[in-house]
């Protein structure tokens, strides 16, 4: 097997370049898994982790852009207080190990339904930016993430950075597992209510084939929200957790029932929109 660890964007390219079945290594926190219970055999192997390019987070004009290679250890410690459901996500992947190997952009590549980052990512509408042997490009993660695993990444692309607009409000991410730690979900949400645009924003994860933007839900309760306080009426908190239980199109696993998990993603609903409202 050959190992390539590029320093900089442009050698991690040429490297891919050079050996164009390479898979791309990060934390290696979901693809060592894979190689160790046999279900990948890579004969050439990029390792990201000394790019510079990939590396931290830069606070732009209403958004900010988080290198790929962006760990959970870093996001809790530097992030919590643009993203604080970003950081509560974070807080909640494996554990010290797992948070200080495991990256954003691993989350993204990998496109597991259950990436804890994707909920809130997707409901704020990020976007991913690649580079490539064609140059660069941004896609909106929302259309990046394809199906369960499956993502539009081309050959020879590489993602360099995640953008999420920065938004003023509460967020909340609640997950439901069947412990309290190191534990894949079987069910997460993410809620932000965005003051600013008076619009509830809303995100769900391990209850469909990718992540979930349940539009119909959100529009609702962006309508039935008294934005002065934020405030909303019971009926209409209970009524966005049944639109919320109604948007999911979950499977039976070996985690839970597709019948739990809708049932789990309109408790997470009404839970966080308490947290975040006024009382
Ligand atoms: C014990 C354990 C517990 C876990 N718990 C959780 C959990 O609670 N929640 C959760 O969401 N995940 C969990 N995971 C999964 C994993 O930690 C995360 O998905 C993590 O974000 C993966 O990042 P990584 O850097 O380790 O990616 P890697 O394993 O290195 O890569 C993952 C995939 O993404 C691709 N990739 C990585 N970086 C890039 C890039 N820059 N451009 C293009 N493709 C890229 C790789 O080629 C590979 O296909 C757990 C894993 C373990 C082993």
């Amino acid at each position: 097997m050959t190992v390539a660890r590029p320093r900089t964007l442009a050698e991690a390219l040429g490297a891919l370049e050079a050996t164009p079945d390479a898979h791309l290594l990060a934390g290696g926190t979901d693809f060592m898994v894979e190689v160790n219970f046999g279900h990948r055999r890579p004969t050439d192997i990029v390792a990201l982790r000394r790019v510079v390019e990939l590396q931290g987070h830069e606070h732009a004009d209403g958004h900010v852009t988080l290198g790929a290679m962006l760990t959970y250890a870093e996001i809790e410690a530097d992030l919590a207080e643009d993203f604080p459901a970003l950081a509560a996500a974070g807080r909640t992947v494996g554990s010290p190990q797992i948070r200080n190997a495991g990256t954003i952009g691993g989350n993204v590549g990998t496109a597991s339904p259950a990436g804890d980052t994707l909920p809130l990512l997707v409901a704020l509408d990020a976007e991913v930016d690649l580079a490539g042997p064609e140059g660069t490009r941004t896609v909106a993660l929302d259309e990046f993430i394809t199906g369960p695993k499956r993502t539009d990444r081309r050959p020879g692309e590489i993602i360099t950075r995640v953008r999420v607009p920065r938004v003023t409000g509460p967020q909340q991410f609640l997950k439901i597992g069947t412990r309290n730690a190191m534990v894949i979900s079987i069910a997460c949400l993410a809620l932000v209510l965005d003051l600013d645009a008076r619009r509830v924003r809303c995100g769900l994860g391990s209850v469909g084939p990718r992540p979930l933007r349940p539009r119909a839900a959100e529009d609702f309760l962006s309508g039935e929200i008294d934005w002065d306080g934020p405030r909303a009426a019971p009926g209409a908190v209970r009524r966005f957790a049944e639109l919320v239980a109604e948007a999911c199109t979950p499977i039976t696993d070996q985690r839970g029932t597709a019948e739990y998990r809708r049932h789990a993603a309109g408790v997470l609903a009404r839970r966080a929109v308490e947290r975040s409202l006024q009382s």
